[in-house]
């Protein structure tokens, strides 16, 4: 049974590299039919809030990741890492450390100033007279010798001496344990087999596996995954736009293209690019995940943005759209059917808010007309056309699109025009200006009434 897990700090909103590698984990645990825990990691206190933690499980949320066990937070687990803590010491496999934050930065100093690397001396390692109710740390009994080994599941074998290790702080002098440590307690304790994570965390990954084995408990796979970049090759940054998963859903982002591009951010099959949920869960393994780093591509994003709109409902989009028309002071309630006016912009708009923008004029008919559209199309020639046009459809039964659409054809047979003199002028008249989806979705989604109204108001 493969138990995975996320483990955020809540210091911030969810980061397009944190979903990243929330999905990665939740698609391992539904493909392997395992168990995904969500974690949250709030031991530093100063640090962490309530409203990030919201936002993280928002995020979660709104990307369909779902946890089957927690949210665990570390903040109500102290009493647990106390004991662990305990238990080490009373093995001899941890110790009470006096040395004061001076002593070790003058150490320090002095390693620099003869270029050896900085590292815990051992000054207490070895046991050293209680000096009454003097501030101590306990520190990890860390083995000198040896190397330390693992084989990540997507950068290979990975070796650390152990002698580059220094002696792992595990309780700081106010008691509370440190960042290392909890995740060991936490990943043991809770039986997670893999941990799958940013390779920012790599170096911490012998620590912790020295930790397991000084516990008893088995190590874990580890898949340390690339960071994401920017465009420039830096790492992905508010320099680059947005890095919250949130604020791709408020610039009209739809959630599935969402994980289907972060998923593609360093994980491919073929030169596959569009995979549903399903498929990615069928589909999906860490080994396939590249070794190199991502580059955030946002136009790959709105492509498959896109893509997603021009496949989703009508009835789904229509849902998600109204928060943005209510962003824009319109209440879809007020106006035409919001799924038919849907279904009129999914080809054109790559974003939500592309589609609102682009439905605000069927819902505020009194717009003013594009002048330059106004001037070249609105011209007296086009009145009477116009004008019988409207009386013509006035007396149509099948408003569908099918039936606007026979009626036009039949309209410039009797007048013998083309479709160019009188379809411009129409579109204008209804839409105000030039750019808009096709005259004959838009009469059937304003509905003949308002049709009606707009042909009639542009030749008044
Ligand atoms: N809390 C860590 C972070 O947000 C993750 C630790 C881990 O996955 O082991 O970077």
């Amino acid at each position: 049974d493969v138990r995975l897990r996320f483990a955020p700090s809540p210091t911030g909103y969810l980061h397009v590299g944190g979903a990243r590698t929330a999905l990665f984990n939740w698609l391992l645990s539904r493909r392997e039919k395992g168990t995904f825990i969500l974690r949250i990691e709030d031991t530093d206190v100063a640090r962490s809030t309530q409203e990030s933690v919201d936002a993280i499980l928002q995020g979660m949320e709104w990307l369909g990741l779902d946890w089957d066990e927690g949210p665990f937070y570390q903040s109500e687990r102290f009493p647990v890492y106390k004991e662990f803590v305990e238990k080490l010491v009373a093995e001899g496999k941890a110790y009470r450390c006096y040395c004061t934050p001076e002593e070790l930065e003058a150490k320090r100093e002095l390693a620099m100033k003869e270029g050896r690397k900085p590292k815990y001396d051992g000054t207490c390692r070895n046991g050293v007279e209680e000096p009454g109710d003097k501030p101590y740390v306990i520190r990890f009994k860390a083995p000198h010798e040896g190397v330390t080994v693992f084989d990540d599941l997507i950068k290979g074998r990975i070796a650390f001496n152990n002698d580059e290790l220094d002696d792992l702080i595990i309780q700081r002098s106010d008691g509370t344990p440190t960042y290392n440590f909890v995740v060991v307690i936490d990943d043991a304790t809770m039986g997670i087999t893999t941990v799958i994570r940013g390779d920012d965390h790599i170096n911490n990954t012998p620590r912790q596996i020295l930790l397991y084995e000084a516990l008893g408990y088995p190590v874990p796979r580890f898949a340390h995954v690339p960071m994401i970049l920017g465009a420039d090759k830096t790492r992905l940054s508010k320099r680059h736009g947005a890095t919250s998963v949130m604020a791709y859903r408020d610039m009209g982002f739809l959630p599935e293209a969402m994980v289907n591009y972060l998923v593609r951010l360093g994980w491919s099959h073929g030169d596959q690019e569009i995979f549903s949920r399903e498929e990615l869960i069928e589909k999906f393994s860490i080994e396939a995940v590249g070794k190199s780093a991502g580059v955030f591509n946002p136009d790959k994003l709105l492509w498959l943005n896109h893509h997603y709109i021009k496949e989703s409902a009508p009835e789904r989009l229509a849902e998600l759209l109204v928060p943005f028309m209510k962003e824009r002071g319109i209440d879809p309630e007020s106006g035409p059917n919001l799924p038919l006016v849907v279904k009129t912009l999914q080809e054109r708009s790559r974003t939500l808010v592309e589609m609102a923008d682009g439905a605000i004029f069927y819902y505020q008919g009194d717009f003013a007309y594009d002048e330059q559209a106004a001037a070249k199309h609105l011209v007296p020639d086009a009145a009477p056309l116009l004008k019988a046009l409207a009386d013509k459809l006035e007396a149509l039964a099948d408003c569908s699109q099918t039936g606007i659409e026979a009626l036009f054809k039949e309209f410039i047979a009797e007048k013998g025009i083309k479709l160019g003199q009188v379809g411009p002028a129409v579109r204008v008249s209804l839409c105000g200006g030039t750019a808009s989806p096709g005259i004959y979705e838009v009469i059937e989604a304003l509905g003949k009434e308002e049709a009606l109204r707009r042909l009639r108001r542009a030749v008044a």
